[in-house]
């Protein structure tokens, strides 16, 4: 949304896309309403993308990121510019840039609008849609890729006047009690540590989910608990989809999940924080995790 205020301001029509729903915690930012959501009106998106000029994809490097939408992009034969900062890109973009050094993509799409000379141009809304992007994905400026750099950008906005702490209240302290009370229940219930091997497990199915009135999108966040218990280093999150078995991997230090996700779990994504899925069951999923845990735990 941040490059998407950016390009109107240059006199562009630019038509922002996201391939499912947004969670409910970002639906305060600037220009949502703008936003179409490929699940929900996908002919719409189709027809949209076929008459665009220039795809700009963002914070994602392979098509099938994208779920429905990939066979569409794919099949786009506009010019694509990658802004991205996971690892291992697929060699499929025109321009663009891959920096798995950056912290976010908000990160690269600042870089991008002073590259082009525009820092005058970013307003409070460019600011706030990035400010975002580079909170969450820096766990609020704690993990060891933010730089130097990035206080410099978050300096930037509130000399413009950015708000950050309406920011953090929105993202933050916007949860229902349901939730506050899921969280109780799945850290005291569902949360297994394992000392010896520096690592975490937490386990979410369908049913604990309906139980509690909780959608997807509140399970943002729940895997990093394990790694605020001293010693541990490696935290999985499994939680049971409609169609999956979803998991979230998180490391601290040296300690790459993104080649785990890769081996073991058809995924990917960052050396910290990465994410992978299985077409076994969901306990069947937690027996194999366990099984293979005491040959990939940190040492
Ligand atoms: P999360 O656990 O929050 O879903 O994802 C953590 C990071 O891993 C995100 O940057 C996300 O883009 C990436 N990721 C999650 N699932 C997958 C996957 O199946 N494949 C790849 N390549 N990356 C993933």
């Amino acid at each position: 949304m941040g490059l998407y205020h950016y390009l109107v301001k240059k006199g562009h029509e630019v038509i922002p896309v996201s391939p499912s729903e947004l969670p409910e915690f970002l639906m305060w930012m600037p220009g949502v309403d703008k936003l179409y959501n490929f699940e929900s009106e996908p002919k719409e998106v189709q027809r949209l993308l076929s008459t665009c000029d220039l795809i700009f994809c963002l914070d994602f490097n392979a098509y099938d990121r994208t779920k429905h939408l990939s066979p569409f992009l794919e099949a786009a034969t506009q010019p694509k510019i990658l802004l991205d900062h996971h690892l291992m890109p697929a060699p499929v973009w025109d321009y663009g840039m891959s920096i798995p050094e950056k912290s976010s993509t908000c990160e690269m799409v600042y870089d991008f609008i002073n590259l082009c000379n525009d820092n005058a141009l970013i307003d409070l809304d460019i600011a706030a849609c990035l400010y975002t992007g580079v909170m969450t994905d820096t766990g609020s400026f704690r993990f060891p890729i933010t730089s130097a750099g990035v206080h410099e950008m978050a300096a930037d906005f509130k000399r413009r006047g950015l708000n950050h702490s309406v920011i953090h209240e929105e993202i933050y302290d916007s949860w229902s009690a349901d939730r506050m009370k899921f969280l109780g229940y799945v850290l005291s219930e569902k949360m297994e540590i394992f000392p010896e091997l520096n690592s975490g497990l937490v386990t979410i199915s369908k049913r604990d989910m309906s139980r509690f009135e909780v959608q997807s999108g509140d399970m943002e966040g729940m895997v990093n608990y394990p790694l605020s218990i001293a010693g541990v280093r490696f935290a999985v999150l499994i939680t049971e989809r409609n169609d999956e078995v979803k998991l979230s991997l998180r490391s601290k230090g040296n300690f790459d999940v993104s080649a785990i996700a890769r081996e073991y779990f058809s995924g990917g994504g960052h050396f910290n924080a990465s994410g992978g899925r299985t077409s076994l069951s969901f306990s069947e999923t937690i027996a194999y995790f366990k099984k293979i845990l005491s040959d990939i735990h940190p040492r």
